[in-house]
């Protein structure tokens, strides 16, 4: 039976980073994914291009974590954002900031990110195992006993990145609660965060259409950023957001134009006058919301009565959409609850109940908004999970 210094089980971006430090810190490190390849749901981040980070200041990073934020200043201390974008720029990966301070890879490609945490694990001297899954792990004689279909292995310190329960396709159906489970550590209850709206919008009309930088409003809560208008109702990060306060059965108001004041607006429909509503809206708007929106008023702007631009105004400013539900658990980005922190030791994520074991990432009761904050939750982490598990006394 091969003994390591530390085991990982899962090989998304916090295990990845948790194996590339542990090695950096001369432990013998094994890392075993069950997937084929590393990192596919961190493929499928950012539309493809995959958001590694985020480029905000730690207050707009701790903003962004609306799900035990707090938790992670001391991780931070020690491994943060910046961290991030200058270990991939030292590993050959060049990087650019987008809107809201999305950082991607420049080749706009989730392979260019894998590749390069592939290239530096391997060059660290981790032992890696893909299409390998861990069925259950047990601890006695001061070492974790790991044990796939085929093989057993021991380990003084054990790392669990094996995520959360959101896109179970992409590997994380939920094992670590179950390590959780045999070790008697306490869990949070499992809720679907940063999901998609049902809504009973007419949304064919508007599918496939993304706006930036819209408002959405739900009584004390507004959210501008970008919306996604899909086949079942609303996504993108400002729908996404939103899914935090509300359950379903509300009404939503999209702001349309929300740069532009009432008074503003008002004025550039009458330097319009002459045209169509339409074709004056066409002139602000992209042009199938134009066409939209103009439904109602077939008439030029000049021939509106006052009643008519009050409601042309509601419409771009105050348009009412009913949330009929939310996606399920499975297909939300994101998993809100997990490993309960309090039993977890801030400074190196190690177990306060069990000595040697180390939980990071998705699996933590923490959840954050997309746009590159779970997955700096993430590799943060797993950096300092493996970093901290390499450096403490053996159990
Ligand atoms: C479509 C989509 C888009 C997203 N976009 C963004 C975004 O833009 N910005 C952002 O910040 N976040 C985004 N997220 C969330 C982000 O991808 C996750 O929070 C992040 O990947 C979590 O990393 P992790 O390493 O903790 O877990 P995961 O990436 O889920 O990795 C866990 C790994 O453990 C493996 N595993 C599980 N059980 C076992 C076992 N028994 N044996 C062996 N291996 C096992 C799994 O196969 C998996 O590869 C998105 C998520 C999805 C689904």
């Amino acid at each position: 039976m091969t003994h390591y210094d530390i085991i990982i089980i899962g090989g998304g971006p916090a295990g990845i980073m948790a194996a590339i430090s542990a090695c950096h810190y001369n432990q013998k490190v094994l890392l075993i994914e069950k997937n084929k390849r590393l990192g596919k749901k961190l493929a499928g981040t950012g539309g493809g291009r995959c958001n590694v980070t985020n480029s905000g200041s730690l207050d707009d990073i701790l903003a962004n974590i609306p799900g035990n934020g707090r938790f992670l200043y001391s991780v931070f201390s020690q491994f943060d954002n910046h961290d991030i974008i200058q270990f991939f720029e030292e590993n050959g990966v060049a990087l650019k900031v987008e809107d809201h301070g999305r950082v991607f890879p420049k080749t706009d490609k989730s392979q260019t990110i894998i590749k390069a945490l592939e290239r530096k694990i391997k060059e660290e001297g981790a032992s890696i195992l893909t299409g390998t899954e861990v069925v259950s792990v047990k601890k006695y004689d001061h070492q974790f006993h790991i044990k796939t279909a085929d093989k057993e292995m021991t380990a003084g310190k054990l790392i669990v990145t094996t995520g959360g329960k959101s896109y179970p396709s992409t590997g994380s159906t939920g094992f670590g609660y179950e390590i959780a489970r045999h070790f008697k550590l306490s869990l949070t209850a499992l809720e679907a965060a940063e999901s998609p709206l049902l809504t009973d919008f007419p949304h064919k009309l508007l599918q496939g259409i993304s706006l930036t930088d819209i408002t959405l409003t739900y009584q004390k809560h507004s959210i501008t950023h970008d919306l996604l208008f899909t086949h079942f109702g609303l996504s993108g990060p400002a729908a996404l957001r939103m899914s935090s306060f509300i359950k379903g059965g509300e009404t939503i108001y999209l702001d349309f134009l929300p740069q532009k004041e009432d008074s503003e607006l008002l004025e550039l429909l009458n330097t319009y006058s002459h045209k169509t509503v339409k074709n004056a809206l066409k002139t602000l708007l992209p042009e199938r919301v134009a066409d939209f929106l103009a439904q109602p008023f077939p008439d030029k702007v000049k021939q509106l009565n006052s009643k008519q631009i009050q409601e042309l105004m509601q419409q771009i400013k105050h348009f009412p959409i009913k949330v009929t539900g939310k996606m399920s658990l499975a297909k939300s980005f994101v998993t809100k609850g997990g490993l309960a922190l309090n039993e977890i030791v801030p400074k190196t994520l190690e177990s306060k109940k069990v000595a040697g074991l180390y939980f990071a990432g998705e699996v933590l009761d923490i959840n954050a908004h997309t746009g590159g904050f779970n997955i700096t939750c993430a590799l943060c982490t797993g950096w300092v999970a493996g970093k901290q598990a390499a450096v403490r006394d053996e159990i």
